[in-house]
């Protein structure tokens, strides 16, 4: 017989949601099949175990519980758009906020230079102010060589635990909680370094190269950093920041303990066009 853990709580019902055993009905005629596998499953609302799916037939196929919460975990990320993020850590002094709210959420995501081994596809990529991957790791923790692979890449990464020491089993709401906000479940896989900004101004005698440009009236200074990524700093001014802003975001994040953006290498050419154009369409 295998081994059928009876944690099933997750499945794709005729309709193409993905749904919790008790939105639909008990038995067959849950009209649900397994999120892995496709197998037809059996909606089991007993009174003596927690309602979950079983596997209509017996040749279940190893691993379909887990995916099954893989799948709906990424759902989660997707219908919240947003993620608490974990605490950071001592001393790093990047100022990331609480909470990253994201414009677009992307699922299986695939990152990297192209060169063949540097590639990683990312359970989640969420876009917005703090682009970030997200790992879920449902029975095994993100493995070494992909952890090495994005901190190469130098993008925050955070993992999220949704290994259970409890027999409870998941539904919607739990689930949420777990994937969106409770601090004991995530952790950093990468927290790129803050990037040293010694001034807000410009430093006009580094060696390192720098910009200025005029956008609306308004001064925006950026700068190479010293390691890796460029800073766009601009004065105080709503038409300015709104130029900036949808210049940077999504290409890096706001570091609001300078009051600039630091935007990644490889984003640099675009954000440095459309800071260009912008100083060219002055009146
Ligand atoms: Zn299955």
């Amino acid at each position: 017989m295998p081994y059928e853990p009876e944690t099933m709580t997750f499945a794709l019902a005729a309709d193409g949601r993905k749904v919790h055993v008790d939105e639909v009905a008990n038995g067959l005629a849950c009209e649900c099949v397994c999120l892995k596998c496709g197998g037809k499953l059996v909606g089991r609302h007993g009174d003596v175990r927690q309602h979950h799916f079983s596997h209509y037939l017996a040749t279940d196929g190893v691993g379909c519980t887990e995916t099954a919460l893989h799948l709906a975990a990424k759902a989660v990320i997707q219908q919240e758009m947003r993620l608490i993020l974990p605490q950071q850590l001592e001393g790093m002094g990047l100022q990331l906020r609480a909470e990253a709210c994201f414009d677009s959420v992307s699922l299986e995501y695939r990152l990297g230079s192209g060169e063949e081994g540097t590639e990683i596809v990312a359970d989640v990529y969420g876009h917005g102010a703090i682009d970030m991957v997200i790992e879920i790791a449902v029975h095994h923790p993100v493995d070494h060589e992909k952890a090495e692979k994005i901190r190469r890449l130098g993008l925050p990464a955070v993992e999220i635990v949704l290994t259970n020491s409890v027999s409870s089993l998941w539904d919607w709401e739990t689930l949420r909680h777990a994937v969106v906000a409770d601090p004991h479940r995530r952790h950093w896989i990468n927290l790129p370094e803050p990037e040293p900004v010694a001034d807000q101004k410009p430093l006009t005698t580094s060696a390192l190269p720098s910009w200025e440009f005029n956008i609306r009236g308004a001064r925006v200074v950026a700068h190479k950093l010293p390691f890796r990524n460029f800073s766009v700093w601009h004065s105080f001014d709503p038409d300015v920041r709104e130029v900036v802003e949808g210049a940077c975001r999504g290409r890096g994040w706001w570091q609001s303990k300078y009051r600039n953006w630091v935007v990644f290498d490889r984003f640099w050419p675009e954000v440095f066009a459309a800071l260009l154009s912008a100083d060219q369409q002055r009146n």
